[in-house]
């Protein structure tokens, strides 16, 4: 078994021979550390190795890990969110990659009001258009958009999607490419809370090909910490 460290330093060097074949710039690309089921001594191990942005997918282990580990981390929530729990985490978080309905979207305008702060998001899009993801129809995008404008406490930082699992990664190329254009479209829009910064796609199994179709945050779980122990 390898290393979280040596693990980091591969994943670190495919980034920078995938940038490299497709003229673009590492620093460009910011790994989510996806740490939900890992233990938090193996978590530090991935922090020595200077990944300070964690993603987790469950309120409860983001807020417990948020306690206990260093606070300089950077939490991103990239899981489902149910509108009651917003409360929970809005302080804590920097980014919520998975905005998928207008429900939610007021819910964190308002908590995100109440404390006085503007809460970053991203619109999830149901790439693969499967039943069991979450997620906005990306033909739908545009019409979305336009129902949060007036929220003046959620600022729309760009689109996150979960291609459907394959076991060849060029199998999912054309949706990548999909929402690249769709995210290069929506950088037009001229609202005061939407500002494209960010297309969050790309896993352990296919983050060289999210990369080279134009991925800028890459949410990596197994590729760093192995294979998840779920209890
Ligand atoms: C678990 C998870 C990941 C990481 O998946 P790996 O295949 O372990 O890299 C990425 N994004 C989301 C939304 C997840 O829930």
């Amino acid at each position: 078994m390898s290393s979280i460290n040596e693990n980091i330093s591969s994943i670190k060097k495919d980034i920078v021979d995938v940038c490299k074949a497709s003229g673009r710039e590492p620093r460009d690309i910011t790994i989510v550390t996806v740490t939900k089921t890992i233990d938090l001594d193996s978590i530090n191990k991935a922090l020595e190795c200077g990944l300070n942005t964690c993603g987790e997918n469950k309120v409860q282990e983001l807020i417990d890990k948020y306690e206990q580990l260093d606070k300089s981390i950077k939490w991103h929530m990239i899981g489902h969110l149910q509108t009651n729990k917003v409360k929970y985490i809005i302080d804590k978080v920097e980014l919520i990659h998975s905005l998928d309905s207008i429900r939610l979207a007021k819910e964190i305008d308002k908590r995100a009001k109440n404390i006085d702060k503007i809460m970053d998001v991203l619109v999830q899009v149901n790439i693969g258009e499967e039943d069991s993801k979450y997620g906005i129809n990306i033909n739908s995008i545009e019409d979305f958009l336009v129902q949060l404008k007036d929220l003046k406490n959620l600022r729309v930082q760009g689109l996150m999607a979960i291609a459907p699992y394959v076991e060849d990664p060029e199998e999912v190329r054309s949706l990548f490419r999909q929402m690249k254009n769709e995210y290069d479209e929506l950088k037009s829009i001229k609202a005061q809370n939407i500002n494209m910064n960010y297309l969050s796609m790309g896993m352990t199994n296919d983050y060289k090909v999210a990369i080279e179709e134009g991925s800028n945050l890459i949410r990596i779980g197994t590729g760093i910490f192995g294979n998840r122990n779920y209890h």
